[in-house]
């Protein structure tokens, strides 16, 4: 990661201008720039050799002012712990802004879970989950999947977990497999709502959701699924990315195709995908691209301050945690772009996280249908809130979703009052 980025620093720094913004006093907020408690772990796993090999694990919790820590869980090599706090302050962020009774917490493994076979890698999450479960539980802290995760791991944990307590416990993590516990809709969530909050933005600005155009760096749990829902609404997605390298086509790319074809190959990328029209170009080309909407849907410190003043598009939606740095924003907003911040963006995924919470506690389900129009609800009530918040107070989405998200946490803490 280059120098000069410290998601967390950054974190901190966007919370004291949303403050200033609210003559909110230090008083006031300046526990919100601290997590609760960090917890890191050493987690010894035996590999298929028959070697030792120990990982670094972390779990963060930022707040439980309003409820429950929330947030999911990384496995991604290059994780340390000050992504680790600033990922759990966005998790207390966001849930704060679409309004559910929950706080944030983030955990993750440094671990590049690609070189781990299956065993390997099931052995590092139960053993991670052993050395967190001090911390978790469905009423404390609840974990879902993130980069590098997914709902087979989930279920390991939830499994984990139970076995400790000796009966099933579902509601300690979400995102799990539909089977034991999960919630239909949970896997395509933040996606659907990447897809939403664009739909409601172009709606704002007076531009027509049909033949915009769309270029999505990320086509995993999040960008693939906006990129096959934007397509299906009629926007025409003319670049696309995953860890292999860019398809850029001008007149727009078949989605359906290169979905299928990511799934069909043994190496699940793009990397040889052709057709007519198609090029491949480079992450920097598709993020500078001449489009009406760029979604980076990845990682963080993708459009830097080396970038942000070649990118043509004019809406930035933000599907990954982070993918701005704040220099980077700075120029963007000088040069008029509107951005959909990142808490508000992807909160579609712990939205129905907390409908899978929901459902587990009270033992019942909901059909798909309910899952997506109750998503849709709360995600169109939060972007018109920031919206109104920016009309209010002159100011960017970005500082706008934290004012209303701040207000919310600063306002809870005031009436619990500072133990003892
Ligand atoms: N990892 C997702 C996020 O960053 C989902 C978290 C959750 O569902 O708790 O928002």
């Amino acid at each position: 990661m280059a120098k000069e980025y410290n998601p967390y620093k950054e974190v901190v720094e966007i919370i004291e201008e949303a403050a200033k913004k609210m003559s909110f006093s230090k008083k006031d907020y300046e526990v919100v720039k601290y997590p609760e408690r960090e917890l890191k772990v050493s987690i010894p796993v035996e590999m298929d050799d028959g070697s030792i090999q120990v990982f670094e694990g972390y779990r963060v919790q930022h707040s439980s002012s309003r409820g429950p820590c929330k947030g999911g869980i990384r496995y991604h090599q290059d994780v340390d712990m000050d992504e680790v706090k600033a990922l759990a302050v966005w998790m207390s962020f966001k849930s704060a802004l679409v309004n559910i009774p929950y706080g944030g917490g983030k955990g993750a493994v440094k671990v590049n879970s690609k070189k781990l076979s299956k065993n390997e890698l099931k052995n590092l999450t139960r053993r991670y989950t052993a050395m967190i479960l001090p911390l978790i539980g469905p009423e404390r802290d609840i974990p879902a999947p993130d980069v590098g995760t997914d709902a087979e791991i989930m279920g390991w944990i939830m499994d984990t977990y139970s076995m400790f307590k000796g009966y099933t416990v579902s509601g300690v993590v979400t995102g799990k497999p539909i089977e034991i516990g999960g919630s239909l809709g949970r896997r395509e969530a933040t996606g659907r709502g990447v897809m939403f909050m664009t739909r409601e933005i172009l709606h704002r600005l007076g531009m027509p959701v049909i033949g915009t155009t769309v270029a999505i760096q990320g086509m995993g749990k999040v960008g693939g699924t906006a990129a096959r829902l934007l397509y299906r609404e009629g926007c025409k997605i003319i670049a696309v990315s995953d860890v292999s390298g860019a398809l850029f086509c001008e007149s727009g790319l078949d989605i359906n195709e290169i979905t299928e074809y990511i799934s069909n190959n043994e190496q699940k990328t793009l990397a040889e995908y052709e057709a007519r029209g198609v090029s491949h170009i480079s992450n920097t080309e598709l993020l500078t691209c001449r489009v009406d909407v760029l979604i980076p849907a990845a990682l963080e410190n993708q459009i830097t301050s080396e970038i942000a003043a070649d990118v043509k598009a004019k809406i930035i939606v933000e599907g990954a945690n982070g993918p701005t740095t704040s220099n980077a924003d700075k120029i963007l907003l000088k040069n008029e772009k509107t951005i959909v911040p990142d808490i508000l963006a992807n909160a579609g995924g712990v939205v129905v996280s907390y409908f899978e919470w929901v459902q587990n506690i009270q033992s019942l389900t909901w059909d798909e249908d309910e899952v997506n129009r109750t998503l849709e609800k709360i995600m169109i009530r939060a972007f018109n809130e920031v919206w109104d918040c920016c009309e209010k107070s002159s100011t960017n989405m970005r500082t706008g979703a934290y004012m209303v998200a701040l207000e919310r946490i600063v306002n809870a803490k005031k009436l619990r009052g500072v133990f003892p």
